[in-house]
């Protein structure tokens, strides 16, 4: 397999409750390295263009509402199978249904609040990174 970068997003239900390097600690464990790193506040047209394709669901203005509410950190991951691997460090979308030890099993709240986002395939991967990251940013 080879070595791959994804995007991954704390979101503000994570921050607000001071787990930053709680999630960090899952995410290198895992194997995964945090190659960039930013704490910012989305504004809302950040956060409509990143889940544009979200914008039909009925949840989408109460994600972008959530996804505004706080800061965020924002992040490179690289590794072996980065993309895939970081979706299971993730677990399920609902932290209900995420297996045992992912991050969303541990900390997420709600299947809106649910700690952290990551990128679903290298194309999105590449579109994500570049919506938050110049390339001198990132440092592997
Ligand atoms: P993400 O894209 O944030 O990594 P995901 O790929 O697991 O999450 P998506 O289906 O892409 O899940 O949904 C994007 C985000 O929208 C979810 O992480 C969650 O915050 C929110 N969301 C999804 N489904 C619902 C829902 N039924 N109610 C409220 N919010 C939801
Ligand atoms: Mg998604």
């Amino acid at each position: 397999m080879a070595i791959e970068r994804t995007f991954s997003i704390i979101k503000p239900d994570a921050t607000a409750r001071n787990l930053t390097g709680a999630v960090n600690a899952i995410i290198e464990k895992a194997g995964l390295r945090i190659v960039a790193q930013k704490r910012i506040l989305m504004t809302r047209g950040q956060a409509e263009t990143f889940y544009a394709v979200h914008k039909a669901r009925p949840f989408f203005g109460e994600l972008v509402d959530f996804m505004t509410s706080g800061p965020v950190v924002v992040q490179v991951l690289e590794g072996e199978g980065a993309i895939l691997k970081y979706r299971d460090v993730m677990g399920a979308t609902d932290p209900s249904k995420a297996a045992e030890g992912t991050i969303r099993k541990v900390h997420a709240k709600s299947i809106g609040e649910n700690s952290v986002h990551g990128s679903d395939a290298a194309e999105t991967a590449a579109i994500e990174i570049a919506q938050f990251f110049a390339g001198n940013e990132i440092v592997g």
